[in-house]
């Protein structure tokens, strides 16, 4: 009868503790998460606990788990991963867990939020890290069960099968990468530590205003910043943050766009102007001009029979102002057979504009120089098979003649003058930000160097 009453009491007093000390393990791996961001200095991993067992380095965690929550002493933490065609039930068996011992485990689980559900999607090749019961010693398991969160499984001092998913905890890390295009952008940026989904968002950025096939030379160099969020406890990254700030330098031409949200939008990358990234191609690159000729079949005014026609025509006075209809690069300036005086604009790896019938050329256009959307490239004439003055625009996808009017590229909306100065001193951030990485970065190098020079130096 008093025993009874005691071991009610002692299981009372061990469940106040053992929550208590849930609590206090949760709120460290949070704390852990939400400080990381602002003080990279003040992120210390967990300390690990010591190694009296000689633990294999990733198993130490259940230790440190059993040690909080109070849980029935563990020893010699194994380790496998979850083979094909098996399931939890099943690997616990091939590693010599009792068929009564494993109905518990699966049953604490299956309490669990979703607990069915996650016994159900455990993903192959999982790692198990556990610990086989016996008189002494508790089983445990810790199933590493997706990036972010391993489930615990622990036997407390009445030998009853517990468990909780806890999240795994990180910590951000900015990054600054920089490097130097040896021959391709993709493969050097991917040599210069940069993850492989960062370097696509870098892509899909520099995409509206960079043709990547022709533009790059060996020695362009580009530097990207980041966050990374980095497992604490495998020291894996988990996952990448967007771009804050990217740069490129093509043959000295730089590129620089920065991650800015405004109050209402989603965030979106402006160039230290605030203009926009994503750059269209425009409709009408011509100020007051009549549309007098459509796209598609029509009647030739000249050749006399129905020939598709493959761009619009704009009537103008002769020596009314043609811009360029996007930034890019002039591939083509002079004469052009039926189309007379011509310049051809390549904007991306996929688009280029085409202007004909000039009367000439703005003095600055020449082959191979870079233009920006709107400036003066030429001027409307009647020139080649005209029959009066008019600019003939054609916009060019993949080498073939589309609709102008039906293009879709997404046009980015630059930075109101409302938000310009917000967006300024955003950018000032970045800026500073990226140059204390820069002066860290330097000084790992010369720690790096200082090490090594001393490494000679006892060597000799
Ligand atoms: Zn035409």
């Amino acid at each position: 009868m008093k025993k009874a009453i005691k071991n009610i009491l002692l299981e009372h007093f061990l469940t106040v503790i053992g929550s208590f000390f849930t609590i206090l393990f949760c709120f460290h791996i949070s704390n852990a998460n939400s400080t990381s961001s602002k003080n990279n200095e003040k992120n210390i991993p967990i300390q690990r606990p010591l190694n009296l067992f000689n633990l294999e380095e990733s198993a130490d965690t259940i230790f440190n788990l059993v040690q909080k929550v109070g849980a029935k002493p563990v020893a010699n933490i194994q380790k496998t991963r979850l083979k094909k065609n098996e399931n939890l039930s099943s690997a616990l068996k091939r590693i010599n867990f009792e068929p009564r011992q494993i109905s518990k485990i699966i049953n604490t689980i299956n309490k669990l939020n979703k607990g069915s559900k996650i016994l159900s999607s455990l993903p192959v090749g999982m790692i198990i890290h556990y610990s086989n019961p016996s008189n002494l010693t508790g089983g445990a398991l810790k199933l590493n069960y997706t990036k972010t969160k391993d489930i615990f499984v622990w036997q407390d001092i009445r030998n009853n099968y517990k468990s909780e998913v806890f999240l795994r905890p990180t910590r951000i890390e900015e990054t600054l990468v920089k490097g130097v295009i040896k021959n391709n952008l993709y493969i050097s940026a991917l040599k210069s530590g940069i993850p492989e989904n960062t370097l696509l968002e870098m892509i899909t950025l520099l995409g509206f205003s960079i043709d990547f096939q022709r533009e790059i030379r060996s020695g362009d160099s580009f530097e990207v910043l980041f966050a990374k969020e980095i497992d604490i406890l495998s020291d894996l990254v988990t996952q990448t943050k967007p771009i804050k700030y990217v740069s490129i330098n093509l043959s000295g031409n730089e590129f620089n766009f920065f991650n800015y949200k405004d109050k209402f939008g989603s965030p979106q990358y402006y160039d230290e102007n605030g203009k926009s990234s994503k750059r269209t191609i425009m409709k009408t690159p011509i100020n007051g001009a009549r549309l007098s000729s459509r796209y598609g079949n029509r009647k030739h005014p000249i050749l006399g029979y129905t020939k598709m026609h493959r761009g619009l025509d704009f009537a103008a006075p002769s020596g009314t102002p043609v811009f360029a209809a996007g930034d890019g690069i002039i591939e083509k300036a002079g004469w052009n057979g039926s189309y007379g005086k011509y310049i051809r604009i390549r904007h991306t790896g996929t688009y280029k504009t085409a202007y004909a019938h000039l009367s000439g050329f703005h003095k600055k256009v020449r082959i191979g120089k870079r233009v920006l959307q709107g400036k003066i490239i030429g001027y409307v004439g009647t020139t080649g098979r005209s029959t009066g003055p008019h600019l003939h625009y054609e916009v060019i996808k993949n080498n073939i003649q589309v609709n102008p009017m039906k293009i879709k590229l997404p046009a980015g909306k630059n930075i109101s003058k409302a938000d310009i100065n917000d967006y300024k001193s955003h950018i000032q951030k970045i800026i500073k930000q990226k140059i204390a990485l820069e002066k860290s970065n330097q000084d790992n190098k010369l720690a790096i160097n200082n090490h090594n020079i001393q490494k000679i130096l006892n060597v000799n």
